[in-house]
């Protein structure tokens, strides 16, 4: 390894860059490469409380600073992620493998249009008044909690990251926000662009493992309010602990997300738009990959053959080439897990792998953490593929006959964050959509979330909503109840 090619970052407490204390580091790797490029800071528990002790210091000034003044800092962000864009969508290719041209410069415009949009909710944070009587005001003030703890995964790293920071600074909270330690570079780099614009320690960001600074940053006393994205089991064990302190907790986790397809479709319509739900592109490291693909049982075969002519066309390979539409999975660690699953699958007799399969052992994908894309058709239940989260290039299909059966095995599943249904009918696809129990649930498109949506997930998939006025004001803030009577008290009025 040479070590004149790694690039040292630090991380960024009350305004300043700083080592962790014990000045450890977590070396970051270029998955499509299995090459060490950079470092980061190891942070642990006496780096959290010094965040926090900064956050909370800054909190005292920014609680109170006018919509006007927050909605023009936040601006200032927006531009600089737009002039920035680029870079960071290069970072992200960089350290998480996903394709530049198909996903992260994508991510980047992504995140400097939600921190525009954020940017101008700045005059939204309205109490409601009752009217009891003449002689009383009774309103409620939406007021920030204080501390914001949040803890972000590695598959969309910007995106995420503003999801946390622009609601609760814009509603008047400061944050300490823990990079994922496998894509910890971009999080970093946009901490830099809030900290140009921005009081020191009201957005704190910090590197380190989950065990060590995102556990001691979700439990620390100073910190009421936790936002989690990641996946269900961690998200499971930061509820458990928020529960002993009584923190206020929103978590957006894990899917499984089925895909229905209805027997009137076009064809080349919906075998793109299938491809693009199972996020192939994203080498299926989505929480919304519709990775349970059910097609009803008179198209199924012309469906199949479609779906993995395309497929068989798609483009894997190095994250920045231009011409692929697919990179890498993330690490050592993702790439033994999914290899696994299709192990697994592979084994169950009869045969049911139709596309793709184990990663390639010998070649140029084998130089980096690559799989093609797989499709599994009929998998026995007892697979786990076919209700487990992979987060792999991996579809698991299905036929269906009747309506009934395929809402019933459609919800016969722990998560419900999304779902898709392909149909040209309108009333049966709308009487499907309302049936699934899913979060989010799109009818003929295969993504296309939207600034201003309500996104979440229900069942395992989660708690609270991000991405809109709704979600910011229902995530970041209180409701303080004001009585006021306003009778003279015995006093002659003048
Ligand atoms: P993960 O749960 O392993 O890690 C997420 C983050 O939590 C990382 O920063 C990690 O360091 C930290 N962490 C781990 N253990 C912790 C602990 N005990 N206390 C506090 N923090 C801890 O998830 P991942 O592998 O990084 O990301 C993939 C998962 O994220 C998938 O399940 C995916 O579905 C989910 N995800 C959900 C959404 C959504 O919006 N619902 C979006 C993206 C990803």
């Amino acid at each position: 390894m040479d070590a004149s090619a790694i690039t040292t970052y630090q991380m960024l407490i009350d305004g300043q860059w700083v080592d962790s204390c014990a000045s450890e580091w977590i070396d970051v790797e270029n998955p499509a490469k299995k090459t060490v490029f950079a470092r980061v800071p190891r942070a642990r528990a006496a780096d959290v409380n010094l965040a926090v002790a900064a956050a909370g210091r800054a909190f005292k000034g920014w609680k109170n600073t006018s919509a006007a003044d927050r909605g023009r800092m936040l601006h200032k962000i927006a531009d600089s992620l737009e002039q920035n864009k680029e870079k960071l969508a290069r970072l992200i290719s960089l350290e998480n493998g996903n394709a530049l041209r198909t996903q992260s410069r994508g991510e980047a415009e992504l995140t400097a249009n939600i921190m525009r949009y954020i940017a101008g909710l700045a005059r939204e944070l309205k109490g409601k008044s009752t009217y009891l009587s003449a002689e009383n005001l009774d309103y409620t003030r939406r007021e920030p909690y204080g501390v914001v703890g949040a803890v972000v995964p590695w598959n969309a790293p910007l995106l995420l990251a503003c999801l946390k920071i622009g609601p609760a600074i814009m509603t008047g909270n400061t944050i300490v926000l823990k990079a994922s330690e496998e894509a910890p570079l971009a999080v970093l780099e946009f901490g830099r662009i809030c900290n140009e614009h921005l009081p020191p320690g009201v957005v704190n960001v910090l590197s380190g493992t989950g065990l060590e600074c995102g556990a001691p940053l979700v439990e620390h006393p100073d910190v009421p309010k936790v936002s989690f994205t990641g996946s269900t089991a961690v998200g499971r064990s930061i509820l458990a602990a928020a529960s002993n302190r009584i923190a206020a907790v929103t978590l957006e986790l894990g899917g499984k997300s089925a895909q229905i397809v209805f027997p009137d479709v076009d064809l080349d319509y919906t075998t793109d738009g299938v491809m693009t739900a199972m996020r192939f592109s994203r080498q299926g490291q989505s929480c919304t990959a519709g990775s349970r693909l059910f097609v009803h049982e008179s198209i199924a075969d012309k469906f199949l053959d479609m779906l993995t002519t395309k497929l068989k066309k798609m483009r894997v390979g190095d994250p920045l080439d231009e011409a692929n539409d697919a990179g890498s999975v993330v690490n050592a660690k993702q790439f033994e897990r999914v290899s696994a699953y299709i192990r697994e699958a592979i084994e169950c007799r009869p045969s049911s792998l139709i596309l793709g399969g184990l990663p390639p052992a010998t070649g140029p994908l084998s130089e980096g953490y690559f799989f093609e894309p797989t499709v599994f058709l009929n998998l026995p239940p007892e697979a786990r593929m076919t209700h487990e989260e992979v987060f792999g290039p991996v579809l698991s299909v299905t036929t269906w006959r009747t309506e009934e059966d395929v809402v019933a095995r459609a919800n016969d599943s722990n998560y419900g964050l999304a779902a898709f249904i392909w149909s040209r009918a309108g009333a049966p696809a709308l009487r499907m959509a309302h049936a699934i129990e899913a979060g989010w649930v799109m009818v003929n498109q295969g993504g296309g979330q939207q600034i201003g949506h309500s996104y979440g997930g229900i069942k395992h998939s989660g708690l609270g909503r991000e991405f809109s006025l709704e979600g910011m004001i229902e995530s970041y803030t209180e409701v303080k109840q004001i009585s006021v009577n306003l009778g003279d008290h015995g006093f002659p009025r003048l």
